[in-house]
């Protein structure tokens, strides 16, 4: 099994991020759940932390709060 070790320091920088990541969720429309802006700041700072230390964030399962997000029309494709 190969692994990459972190530093003690690299470990807490990108469970900041983690932690960015999981409260700046994107809507079905594109805007952050916090922020409310396209392209939300902190989400963005986030995943290049994650970038530059080549990792990926850990899904959490229900994060974004589907249960929240309305409905897109079939019809129109419209948001309600
Ligand atoms: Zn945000």
């Amino acid at each position: 099994m190969t692994g990459l070790y972190l530093s003690r320091e690299a470990a807490k920088i990108l469970a900041m991020a983690r932690s960015a990541i999981d409260v700046h969720t994107v809507a079905l429309d594109g805007r952050c759940q916090v922020c409310g802006s396209v392209g939300c700041a902190a989400r963005t700072a986030a995943q290049a932390t994650f970038a530059r230390y080549h990792q990926l964030p850990h899904r959490r399962p229900g994060a974004t709060h589907p249960e929240t997000l309305v409905p897109l029309r079939a019809s129109s494709g419209q948001l309600q």
